[in-house]
């Protein structure tokens, strides 16, 4: 048994050393969160933490500067000077990156959905104030489905290098900085020597929760992970796993054991507010209950809807055993619900 269990652990760092060295060098970016306790969720069989990926930065949270530390410095290397962004209006995928452009001397033009008329508050306030009104193009409704081809029409009449980003920069080149959160969290069991035995993630577009999965399936571990689906329904997000497993494995050059991720993966879509993006009463109260209790701030698109589903899944399906909340940032959308926020108020 003792042997085993040291080679067991000798070949599970030399795969994390491959990991490594498959991901190469990234942006200097902040990759590294803390674990903390809750209070509030869980019990004794079952002690609940939380990891704040929310702290790795103001503008720009965890998630996506994660996926950023690969994605900048692509467009870097091949001296892109302008890139296309997609997405929705209060996006933090837009209000994040734009910032990154603007430091690197890419310029930022935006495809929103939405038009002129959309209100100048949250994400998208911040945006404006980035990016001039000459350079947004929205997008109708009606429209949206071929933005991608808008897009490439107006990408080809430039003259400089430019690139598309489409929603949420789910693009292969930011899968490398995405498959940190995994050694991010190995790392935190390390450091607590605690394992944490179920991870419980959120997912819009997918790219984050996918990652993770596959990451944690080809070292062997046997963590359950439940992802929330903010965005998508089940067979959407399986799509995203089985093209994010192909840009997986050409990045690792070896091959997933397809049937572990299945069997340690559980898909949910929130009970709460279930359209992506809605929000109510009981969003705004649980926000206010976790800040008061917690002593944290959680946004209203994605990180509560997380944290009142871990809270629902643990107690519906009896789980035990130490479980991880990833606490995904989002903070600024907060700034969109003001009014929200004063009624949660004790
Ligand atoms: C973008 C984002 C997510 C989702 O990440 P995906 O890779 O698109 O699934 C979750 N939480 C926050 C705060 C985000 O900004």
């Amino acid at each position: 048994m003792l042997t085993n269990d040291l080679s067991f652990e000798s070949i599970f760092n030399q795969q994390i050393l491959h990991l490594k060295n498959c991901i190469g060098a990234l942006a200097p970016y902040p990759s590294h969160s803390r674990v903390h306790p809750l209070k509030t969720f869980g019990d004794t069989q079952t002690p609940c933490f939380v990891k704040r990926e929310d702290e790795l930065g103001f503008g720009i949270s965890g998630f996506k500067i994660r996926k950023y530390s690969s994605l900048v410095p692509h467009l870097l290397a091949n001296k892109i000077k302008e890139a296309i962004l997609i997405g929705g209006a209060y996006s933090n995928n837009i209000v994040g990156l734009t910032q990154l452009l603007i430091e690197n001397s890419i310029q930022p033009t935006l495809f929103l959905h939405g038009d002129t008329d959309t209100k100048k508050i949250g994400n998208f306030l911040l945006s404006s104030l980035m990016v001039s009104n000459d350079s947004i193009h929205w997008i109708s409704r009606d429209e949206w489905p071929n933005v991608q081809e808008k897009a490439a029409l107006y990408a080809k009449k430039q003259s400089k290098r430019t690139v598309i980003i489409p929603e949420g920069a789910s693009v292969p080149e930011s899968l490398p900085g995405a498959l940190t959160l995994a050694l991010d969290i190995i790392e935190n069991e390390r450091q607590s020597n605690i394992t944490f035995e179920h991870i419980f993630i959120d997912s819009g577009t997918g790219m984050m929760a996918c990652a993770t999965v596959l990451a944690f399936a080809w070292l062997n571990k046997e963590t359950n992970i439940h992802v929330v689906l903010m965005a998508e329904e089940e067979k959407e997000f399986l799509e995203t796993l089985s093209t994010i497993n192909t840009q997986f494995e050409s990045l690792i050059g070896g091959q997933m054991k397809w049937l572990f991720v299945k069997e340690k993966l559980k898909l949910y879509r929130p009970h709460v507010s279930r359209a992506f993006g809605s929000t109510n009463k009981t969003i705004f109260d649980e926000i206010g209950r976790i800040m008061r209790t917690e002593g944290f701030l959680t946004d209203p698109v994605y990180s509560v809807k997380l944290f009142l589903e871990s809270r629902r899944i643990i107690t519906q399906e009896n789980i035990k055993g130490n479980c991880l909340l990833i606490h995904s940032g989002g903070g600024l959308t907060l700034m969109g619900f003001q009014e929200q926020l004063g009624h949660a108020a004790s």
